[in-house]
């Protein structure tokens, strides 16, 4: 029986199938007296830690200890299924220790899951291998930071408050996640050690009907797991914990194997500039990260948001408070992404791919749009907590694109099209365009 099946049976019928504990036979061995203490103690929690605490001062010797241990967690567990019956002070006991056995279990197989899943996808980075992928993506994360760097210290506010330090400051902190080969060692390590110590359970315990999930129970009590890394995912994700930026393996995979740098820049160029816009992207009346941040950016950016939303609502769309963060990154991280599209191409921006029929700034846009393609009409997703999901709708978020001149010279775009009548003035989150936000004393 493997370990998940263990747990499924666990879940089945519950904490109650240890009373099938039988026909025990301790070897007389500390280790196993000590592993059976603390089974008891996990069980029946803190009250059988007292209790035994005379027991353990008697001197009893091991063999009578792990007899007498096996014995009473029996007796323990079935005397308190008995009076979950008819009491309602030992039900509440009871129920709280089956809790906590069941948080442990469950947390411990969601986590060990996690880590898992880090060992699998890690593997399959390898496997298809995208190290070079991921090489490249580090190197766009320095290009665009250092673009973003420019532009904060061109930004008036930031002059005028004297923040360019802290702003250097934060800059330098920003690392993206590119360790895989000491993350999977890691994991397997772990993964190695849980198994290790089911295993040997399992052999020291094979007296013990239902060992498995005796040993299951054991391990996930001995191995308290972490959660398990997101930093090397197999989804289209990415994110910013600041300092760390982490991306997921389609990223590097486009990044590697795409053949345009337009389509690699529309694409990753854009993710990389949204991870790292969230760092530089706040709520002007709750910044987080920055000591500050101008209220004009966070209008501009609703504004547009919301325009969009009255232009191509599809299946919902909504523009609150709990967008503007993920609202803001998309509009910087575009413009950062395009801003390396003019490093890299120059003058050649808009010449033509002959085997695409179509120019780099065209390849730049299409490639940003298709990352948002689903198949199925856009929406919101409101939570449990009352609160959005954080990200605008899908299609809501392809139409950045419009407020950005270069899309509409790229396309030629008519001033009374659709696009660009939802387009408001290009929100210029930072440079020397950025609103002017002079600290106003009053006399
Ligand atoms: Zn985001």
């Amino acid at each position: 029986m493997t370990m998940l099946e263990s747990y499924r049976e666990c879940v089945i019928y519950g904490i109650f199938i240890l009373v099938c504990i039988n026909g025990s036979r301790c070897e007389k061995n500390d280790e196993q007296a000590e592993d059976l203490y603390k089974l008891m103690v996990e069980v029946m929690g803190s009250n059988y830690s007292q209790d035994d605490e005379n027991t353990r001062n008697k001197g009893k010797s091991t063999w009578e200890t792990c007899e007498s241990r096996t014995d009473s967690l029996r007796e323990a567990l079935t005397e308190s299924s008995r009076h979950t019956l008819v009491s309602s002070t030992y039900v509440s006991f009871f129920t709280h220790n089956l809790r906590l056995q069941s948080d442990l279990l469950s947390q411990f197989s969601a986590r060990a899951t996690e880590h898992v899943k880090l060992a699998k996808s890690i593997s399959s980075h390898l496997d298809v291998d995208v190290r070079q992928g991921i090489e490249e993506t580090k190197k766009l994360v320095e290009q665009v930071l250092a673009i973003a760097e420019n532009l904060i210290k061109s930004t008036p506010w930031v002059k005028n408050r004297h923040l360019v330090a802290k702003f250097e400051k934060i800059t330098s902190e920003l690392r993206m996640h590119d360790n895989y080969g000491k993350d999977f060692q890691k994991v397997t390590n772990i993964l190695v050690a849980v198994e290790k110590t089911f295993l040997e359970c399992r052999l020291s315990y094979s007296f013990v009907e239902e060992s498995d999930l005796l040993c299951y129970i054991m391990t996930a009590s001995e191995h308290r797991l972490s959660h398990g890394d997101e930093v090397f995912s197999l989804d289209d994700n990415a994110f910013n914990n600041h300092p760390t930026l982490a991306f997921g393996f389609p990223n590097y995979h486009h990044t590697q194997y795409g053949r345009e740098m337009a389509s690699k820049l529309g694409y990753t160029g854009f993710t990389v500039g949204h991870e790292i816009g969230h760092t530089f992207f706040d709520s002007y009346s709750q910044p987080e990260l920055l000591p500050y941040f101008s209220k004009q950016v966070d209008d501009c950016v609703q504004n547009q948001f919301n325009a969009t939303c009255t232009e191509y609502m599809e299946d919902s769309c909504a523009t609150t408070d709990d967008f503007l963060d993920e609202n803001g990154a998309d509009i910087f991280g575009l413009q950062l992404a395009y801003e390396l599209m003019k490093e890299y191409y120059g003058f050649n921006i808009g010449n033509i791919i002959e085997r695409l029929n179509m120019t780099y700034d065209q390849l730049f846009f299409y490639s940003y749009a298709m990352g948002f393609c689903s198949g199925s009409l856009s929406s919101v997703e409101l939570q449990d907590d009352g609160k959005y999901e954080p990200h605008s709708a899908h299609n809501i978020r392809i139409n950045t694109i419009a407020q950005h001149p270069a899309f509409q010279q790229a396309f030629n775009c008519p001033t009374d099209s659709r696009m660009m009548r939802s387009a408001t003035r290009q929100c210029h989150i930072y440079g020397n365009e950025a609103p002017e936000t002079r600290r106003k004393f009053l006399i």
